[in-house]
């Protein structure tokens, strides 16, 4: 099943119409590079309104189908996701996201909750780094 079609199925499943300026919106989802920003999204979607995308793009979030990426640079991307919680490792080089599943915070928001008799409801972690390629560019000396 290609991505479209399994985000199309679950809109479905959760009762959502796939109206045709979503569709436009989850075509240019699909044709967008790894990670992408709303204004990415604005290019590749021509005539639809910059209101319908950021209504769409939350709603494929609530969904489980989009998730968010805090670049280093603070700019907020999304990123096409259907493997429910994880983290990013993003390369402060080349802006290469990859996911990662393994999240142990579980101490650390009991210890949370205990300390602070706050109700602890999400998180979000986003790891910085230098990805494989760009190390050995740095050792050999290019130029980033
Ligand atoms: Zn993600
Ligand atoms: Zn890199
Ligand atoms: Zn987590």
């Amino acid at each position: 099943m290609s991505d479209l079609d399994l985000i199309v199925q679950r809109l479905a499943l959760r009762g959502h119409r796939v109206t045709g300026s979503r569709l436009r919106v989850l075509e240019a989802l699909v044709q967008a590079p790894a990670h992408f920003t709303v204004d990415d999204l604005v290019r590749l979607a021509p005539g639809v309104g910059r209101a319908t995308l950021f209504r769409t793009v939350k709603l494929l979030q609530d969904l489980n189908v989009v998730c968010r990426v805090l670049m280093e640079d603070g700019s907020l991307h999304y990123r096409l996701s259907t493997r429910g919680h994880h983290h990013h490792l993003v390369c402060r080089n080349c802006g290469r996201v990859e996911d990662f599943s393994k999240c142990d915070v579980s101490s650390l928001v009991e210890e949370l909750a205990r300390n602070t008799a706050y109700q602890i409801e999400g998180h979000w972690l986003e790891v910085y780094g230098t990805c494989a390629s760009c190390r050995i560019l740095v050792q050999a000396g290019v130029p980033a």
